[in-house]
């Protein structure tokens, strides 16, 4: 998968050297090429932002730097990219959107800075290019970057080669099929005890059939515990309604 980020801090994303990410860019698997918009301004102080039409606080980018630096990108390939501007306002970034750009073979990403990009340049993409206004979630960052670093993350794990195993991928919270509306339930490893606290006996059983049952029970119990309204989404089976019963009648779920 190719990936562009426009920013004025491209070092910002210095993480994606690292781990999983840095691996899959050795590997060819992620191609993350950073552009500075400031190369795209011409003054002498290389000036991306400007006053809002209509006063207030805060600084505006401008839009013929954001359009200069998102057609040189774009002019490198016959196929356009899918473009994700980051912003508060935007569709809320899930497990399923992170899929959806999986399966994208190339995406770029505009994050901006102060009060955002000047509204023009997503209308004008949004014309000639799939373009999605994206958020990280209810709350306000400085900058888009970490909403591009989560954004990126999220997606390069689903790509094929990326995870060691990737089995955890489907079995993960929100994982569509049998997790899309569940949190996974607890984990553990060795030892089977630490400081008095032992591990279900469950896990030590070898039966994987009632593990798999187990494991269910604890994703429905955590999930009603902790995001109850995701149940109401989910499609359950009778056994996994028959456990919500049980937790609500026993004023289960208790804490983790
Ligand atoms: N005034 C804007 C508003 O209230 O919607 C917030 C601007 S914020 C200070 C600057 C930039 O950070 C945004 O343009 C966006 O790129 C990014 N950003 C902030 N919060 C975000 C979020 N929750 N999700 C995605 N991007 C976000």
């Amino acid at each position: 998968m190719r990936i562009d980020v426009i920013s004025i801090f491209p070092e910002y994303f210095a993480p994606l050297d690292v781990s999983l990410m840095g691996k899959a860019r050795d590997k060819g698997i992620l191609d993350v090429r950073l552009h500075q918009l400031r190369e795209w301004a011409h003054d002498v102080h290389k000036t991306v932002d400007d006053t809002p039409y209509g006063g207030g606080p805060g600084m505006v980018m401008k839009p013929e730097i954001w359009g200069a630096a998102i057609d040189d990108v774009i002019a490198s390939e016959e196929a356009l990219p899918r473009m994700i501007v980051p912003t508060p306002s935007g569709r809320p970034f899930t497990q399923a959107v992170a899929l959806e750009y999986a399966a994208e073979p190339w995406l770029l990403f505009a994050p901006a800075r102060y009060e955002g990009i000047d509204s023009r340049v997503m209308i004008e993409y949004g014309t000639h290019l799939r373009l999605d206004e994206v958020s990280i979630g209810d709350y306000v960052l400085a900058g888009g970057e970490a909403a591009v670093l989560v954004m990126i993350e999220a997606v390069a794990r689903l790509l094929p080669g990326v995870l060691g195993n990737a089995v955890s991928a489907t079995d993960d919270s929100f994982a569509p099929g049998a997790m899309e509306n569940l949190l996974e339930g607890p984990v553990f490893t060795k030892p089977p005890v630490w400081r008095d606290h032992e591990v279900p006996e469950i896990l030590l059983s070898g039966h994987h059939g009632k593990i798999a049952r187990w494991r269910r029970d604890q994703a429905l119990r955590r999930t009603l515990q902790k995001r109850p309204e995701l149940i109401e989404r989910g499609d359950l089976s009778a056994a996994d309604l028959k456990t919500l019963d049980t937790f609500r009648a026993d004023g289960d779920p208790v804490a983790d």
